[in-house]
C-alpha cells in the first residue's frame, strides 16, 4: 500500500474501530481473567495487538526498515525482558547503558526478535511523516509511551503493570550495541 505522509499541522481522521476487533478485544479481556501463568497472558495481549495492528497499519505510516523509534527511549517490564530471554538467545545482564545507543536488538534496521518485541514496541505509531521520528520533534503519534491515549493499549497495558509495575529501558536489561 503506498502511503502518503502529511505535515505533523494537519490532523488525522482516525477511522472507527471495526466491531469484529472490539469483540476481539471483549473476548481477549475475558480470556484473561482465566489464564493464570504471566507469560501465557502476556502471549494473548501481544496476539490481539497483531490484529489491532492490521487495522492500524491502515492508518499509520509506519513501515519496514523505518527504525528511529528503536533509538529512542523503549520502555519494558521486567516480565517482558524476561519473556525475551525465554524465548530467545538473549540473556539479562543489567549492565550500565547509555540512552544513546540503540536499541541491542536493531540489526541492520530491522527488529531482530520481532516476534518477542515488547508491548511499547507494538503500541507506537506515526500518523504524519516518519521523517518527524528522525528529528524526535513533537508529532502526531498513536500509542506512545506504553499505549498512552488508546483506549484498548491502556487497557492491556494495565494488565501487564499490575502483574509486573517496575518499568525500564530495554538497554537497562540487555547487552548493549554502540552506535553512536
Ligand atoms: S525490540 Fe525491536 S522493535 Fe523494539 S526497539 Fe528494539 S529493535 Fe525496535
Amino acid at each position: 500500500m503506498i502511503k502518503t505522509y502529511k505535515n505533523k499541522s494537519e490532523i488525522t481522521d482516525l477511522p472507527p474501530i471495526p466491531q469484529e476487533l472490539q469483540s476481539e478485544f471483549k473476548n481477549t479481556i475475558h480470556q484473561l481473567n482465566f489464564i493464570k501463568n504471566n507469560n501465557e497472558k502476556l502471549e494473548k495481549i501481544y496476539d490481539f495487538l497483531d490484529s489491532y495492528n492490521k487495522f492500524v497499519d491502515t492508518f499509520s505510516v509506519c513501515h519496514n526498515g523505518c527504525s528511529a523509534c528503536c533509538k529512542n527511549e523503549i520502555q519494558i517490564t521486567k516480565l517482558e525482558a524476561q519473556y525475551i530471554q525465554d524465548n530467545t538467545e538473549h540473556l539479562i545482564s543489567n549492565n550500565y547503558f547509555n540512552k544513546n545507543w540503540d536499541c541491542p536488538f536493531l540489526i541492520n534496521n530491522s527488529c531482530s526478535i520481532y516476534n518477542v518485541r515488547p508491548f511499547s514496541c507494538r503500541t507506537m505509531h506515526t500518523l504524519d511523516d516518519p521523517k518527524y521520528c528522525e528529528t524526535n520533534e513533537e508529532h502526531q503519534l498513536y500509542g506512545a509511551y506504553f499505549g498512552r491515549g488508546v483506549p484498548m493499549y491502556e487497557q492491556m497495558a494495565a494488565i501487564i503493570k499490575t502483574i509486573s509495575p517496575e518499568i525500564k529501558d530495554i538497554r537497562y536489561y540487555f547487552q548493549k550495541t554502540k552506535n553512536k
